[in-house]
């Protein structure tokens, strides 16, 4: 692949957007495993060919194609997309077509770099000519990662429903897996008990999702967490509890974080990271939270047109806020009766313990509003420790880092910034073991919450 070094403005607007999937196969960056193979069935029962991107095996071209100002995720992704490229090549030769793919790379507005990874890598991808006509269809938090244009339209809110009852299904299994593998009978039996399970609910989402037999999938989830259940050992103690927050796909890519559960759960952690739903449910509240003080400005200045559109943009990120939020403690309530997995906070809570203190403002927006509260909410809430986890140089990472350091200082929570890049830091493993020794102190002298 020899780089062409002209860019193509045009390109950023008409190969980067919304695209219908049509025949194409949709790829997906597999961000945190079990969500990515759970939304890509759910893609292939409402009839989209999609593909989970195998990961982290092409960071050297990610990292070759990048000037290294780049945030870690971007370089991830872009590894992914170009390996799975080149090994595309290998295996199809002539035969292969680029317009038979779409990127599937979600954006997000702010002050960050994230709302400029797609444009980046759609730079890099149209340096090779025969890229660029692989489309990057972006779905974006302006309009609540709406999917209109990509699928027909009698799908796509059907395909929202079963879409986030899939993610929330995804958090769950992760949380399960946290929850039963500290205390596993036998080294390997949680990770192999969890592989098989998501292959299980992969094929439930298939069948099930599209006639949104949500109860018949939470039947399926039942069983999956009654069997997670026989791998605990009874006889082991319960063991320090300590939250992850931070940067979203640092937290859930365990190639990024170099495996930073099982680093803890190694030094005798239980782990409880934040979850997928968080960061949707976010996306959803800081649509209305926007609209409404639009509308408050306009109504102020009596510009009519644009009181019509806030208010609209208000009732759809309003209703799609309540139904996620309904649905999501629904889910939860039907697995809260078979196992203490921790839940998530609803967002208005989280901006309040941010009003409260007066610590941040949801105005300033990226994850370190969430987050900041997140880590509050776990100093005060019985957690032995907690970990914030961000790439190396991330804006929201260092912000929320500087906030919560004299605050949970002060509630005497043992506190670790974890910022990554791919280099395998020395000092690592040695600030681990002495923050695991600092939180079971911690729980030596606290206890813990004991229904999480
Ligand atoms: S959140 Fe951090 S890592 Fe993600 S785009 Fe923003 S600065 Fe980069």
């Amino acid at each position: 692949m020899e780089p062409n070094k002209e860019i193509n403005f045009d390109s950023l607007t008409e190969n980067v957007g919304k695209f219908h999937f049509g025949e194409t196969t949709v790829l997906i960056p597999a961000m945190n495993r079990i969500a990515a193979h759970v939304i890509a069935a759910t893609f292939r029962g409402f009839d989209v060919h999609a593909k989970v991107l195998e990961t982290y095996k092409g960071l050297d071209l990610g990292k070759k194609y990048t000037s290294g100002k780049e945030c870690y995720p971007c370089q991830i992704t872009l590894g992914d997309i170009l390996y799975f490229i080149e090994r595309e090549k290998e295996r199809l030769g002539n035969a292969f077509n680029p317009e038979a793919y779409i990127y599937f790379l979600p954006e997000s507005d702010g002050p960050c770099r994230f709302g400029l990874y797609n444009k980046y890598q759609r730079i890099v991808l149209d340096s090779f000519p025969e890229l660029s006509k692989l489309k990057i269809t972006s779905l974006t938090t302006r309009d609540g990662y709406s999917l209109a244009g990509m699928l027909e339209e009698d799908k796509v809110l059907d395909f929202q429903k079963t879409g986030y009852f899939s993610l929330v299904v995804a958090d769950i299994m992760d949380r399960l897996v946290w929850r039963i593998r500290p205390y596993e009978k036998e080294t390997g039996m949680a990770d192999d008990f969890i592989e098989r399970s998501m292959h299980i609910m992969e094929d439930t989402f298939e069948t099930r999702g599209p006639k949104k037999e949500f109860r018949k999938i939470l039947n399926k989830l039942e069983e999956i967490i009654e069997e997670g259940k026989t791998i605990i050992d009874p006889s082991i103690p319960p063991k320090p509890l300590i939250g992850i927050v931070g940067e979203i796909f640092l937290r859930m890519h365990v190639g990024a974080n170099q495996d930073l559960i099982r680093v803890l759960e190694r030094h005798g952690a239980e782990v409880v990271n934040a979850s997928l739903a968080e960061w949707v449910n976010y996306v959803s509240y800081d649509g209305l939270r926007r609209a409404k003080m639009k509308l408050r400005l306009a109504l102020k200045q009596m510009r009519f047109g644009e009181i019509k559109f806030y208010l609209k943009n208000m009732i759809r990120f309003g209703a799609d806020l309540l139904y996620k939020e309904l649905r999501q403690k629904q889910i939860y309530k039907r697995v809260g009766s078979h196992i203490d997995v921790a839940k998530d906070h609803k967002i208005s809570h989280l901006e309040n313990v941010l009003k409260e203190d007066d610590l941040f403002s949801f105005d300033v927006g990226t994850e370190a509003c969430i987050s900041i509260a997140a880590i509050m909410e776990c100093a005060r809430g019985g957690f032995n420790g907690i970990v914030n986890v961000y790439p190396f140089t991330c804006m929201p990472g260092t912000t929320t880092s500087a906030v919560v350091k004299p605050l949970v200082n002060e509630l005497g929570v043992p506190y670790l910034d974890a910022p990554y890049d791919s280099s395998i830091q020395p000092g690592r493993e040695a600030a681990i073991r002495t923050f695991m020794y600092q939180a079971h102190q911690h729980y030596r002298r606290n206890g813990r919450e004991e229904n999480h």
